[in-house]
């Protein structure tokens, strides 16, 4: 378990180097007009990894003009959509190929264990940037039976340059969640990495220009969110924006897009994401998904299931097994084989999810294991259960990003469903049943983007994903996701020469 599990004193050293550090404008590796840097930091240790090249507004402005002029003049727009999914196609080949080089800087920067990066991470990576591929050529409008002597037809265009913003969770799937679509209908982009993880994106940028996209498509900029991000949130030639983060952030990038130039945005914003047991549950099973539901990442995912609520009938011997499983969780290195926990993201996050424990035990949540950090260093975290949680805690009302798991107490399924829906959130659920009925009652009821029933987080890449409220805007991956990034323009004709 995590008290003998690893080496947290002699860090493993990765097996590759970092060879991008700088910002790829314009098919080129260029400084920042300011020649400024920041560091990028390991969460085992947090050493320096490296310093990478920091963007600011005027940074923004020349990757925008790239954009714009690889968008208004350049041969991706206009190359057939067969050229453009071939593009795509070698780059998910390359992101196959590279997956070593790839996993090991997503584990490095980001702290999440090796083999969820390699095994489970880059093949979904490929797979979105196939999907992608895949639609491509299959982009198309309709003819319109209109009412009168009119011939009337739909054409899909592409937006224009897209702004893509994005959070340190998964740095490379959010990247390939963001460009997949975006590519596959034509634009060009600037996207802005998070501050925490800047490295996995160059290194596949660099890829996706081996595989044949002209220089200026995509731009990648690493930079932080009140310089760089306010920049491309705000620029007036910036034509969409998606945004994937924390709903404080959302609502200041969506202010910036209207007072700018209203460019359309989509929003994957955070979460409390219930996870229901009912009472017919095989317990052990519910348990162990119910675990993997929260401590996933981490517990750093937007939709963790962090708000677990057990029937009374069953919570006794739930509560007693989830804190064994907790206890019994590898923490450790996460570059080491077998480990399931790695660091939490940096030491801003650590102290906030500290602080959360802290105030669980304050206002009366009772502490069945975990609460405290694991070594001296680095942000590492025992994974930690509450139970006798209530609704007017602060840890079953925000978003603690952390392994910490809040059990609460609920009788029947209208009371749940109540519970369930009594949050500014609205991003995701899991409901564990074999009850059809119950199943039924509560995916309709919950008031949530997706509702996994007996799973949770699967991603597949034809699956939209996106929040109800305050869990954001639009749908991510799937069909849904092509129209934010195409304009529909109506093309009327006269079917004979009007009378006028
Ligand atoms: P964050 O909002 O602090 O940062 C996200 C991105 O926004 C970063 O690139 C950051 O630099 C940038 N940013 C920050 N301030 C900005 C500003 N004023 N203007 C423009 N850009 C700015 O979030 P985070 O802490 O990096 O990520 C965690 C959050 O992301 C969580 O709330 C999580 O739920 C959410 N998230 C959501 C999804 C989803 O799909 N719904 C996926 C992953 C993460």
């Amino acid at each position: 378990n995590y008290t003998t599990a690893a080496a947290f004193e002699n860090p493993i050293t990765p097996s590759v180097k970092v060879n991008y550090t700088q910002l790829l404008i314009n098919g080129n590796f260029v400084d920042s007009a300011s020649g400024r840097t920041f560091p990028t930091h390991d969460p085992r240790t947090g050493d320096v990894i490296a310093h990478v090249a920091e963007a600011d507004a005027e940074d923004i402005n020349r990757a925008v003009s790239a954009a714009r002029k690889a968008f208004d003049e350049g041969t991706w727009p206009k190359m057939t959509a067969y050229e453009r999914s071939r593009v795509l196609f070698r780059f998910a080949d390359l992101l196959d190929k590279h997956t070593e080089e790839l996993a090991t800087l997503e584990t490095w920067d980001n702290g999440k264990p090796y083999e969820q990066a390699a095994k489970v991470e880059l093949p979904m990576i490929s797979r979105i940037i196939r999907y992608y591929a895949g639609w491509a050529d299959k982009i198309h409008g309709l003819t319109v039976p209109a009412d009168g002597p009119h011939h009337v037809q739909t054409i899909h265009e592409p937006i224009g340059v897209a702004g893509q913003i994005i959070p340190w969770n998964f740095p490379l799937l959010m990247f390939a969640w963001k460009i997949g679509p975006a590519l596959a209908c034509g634009n060009t982009i600037v996207l802005k990495t998070a501050e925490q993880t800047p490295l996995s994106a160059l290194y596949a940028a660099k890829l996706i220009h081996e595989a044949g996209l002209p220089p200026g498509v995509l731009n990648v900029v690493s930079g932080f969110g009140p310089t760089a991000g306010a920049a491309l949130a705000s620029h007036m030639e910036v034509d969409k924006l998606a945004f994937t983060g924390s709903t404080q952030t959302g609502k200041i990038v969506l202010e910036l897009a209207a007072k700018s130039n209203l460019k359309p945005v989509t929003l994957e914003l955070g979460g409390k994401s219930p996870f229901i047991v009912c009472k017919d549950a095989d317990v052990d099973k519910a348990v162990e998904l119910a675990h993997f539901a929260l401590f996933f990442n981490q517990g750093q995912c937007c939709c963790a299931g962090s708000r677990t609520y057990v029937h009374e009938s069953v919570y006794d011997e739930f509560l007693e097994k989830a804190k064994t499983r907790a206890l019994k969780r590898s923490v450790g290195d996460p570059f080491l084989a077998g480990i399931e926990q790695g660091p939490q993201i940096d030491s801003e996050q650590f102290e906030k999810i500290l602080r959360y424990i802290r105030s669980g035990v304050e206002s009366g949540a009772t502490l069945e294991t975990g609460g405290e950090r694991i070594g001296d260093k680095g942000y590492y975290i025992q994974p930690t259960v509450f139970s006798n949680v209530k609704e007017d805690m602060l840890i079953a009302k925000d978003e603690i990003f952390g392994p910490v798991q809040s059990v609460l107490k609920f009788k029947d399924i209208d009371e749940v469903i109540g519970r369930a829906n009594a949050t500014s959130y609205g991003l995701a659920a899991g409901v564990f049943t074999h009850d059809l009925d119950t199943a039924n009652t509560l995916t309709r009821a919950l008031k949530v983007g997706t509702v996994w029933i007996n799973c949770y987080d699967v991603f597949d890449a034809a699956i939209p994903f996106g929040g109800y409220k305050m869990s954001g805007q639009g749908r991510e991956k799937g069909i849904h996701c092509l129209s934010n990034y195409l304009q529909v323009k109506a093309v009327v004709t006269p079917l004979k020469d009007p009378a006028w």
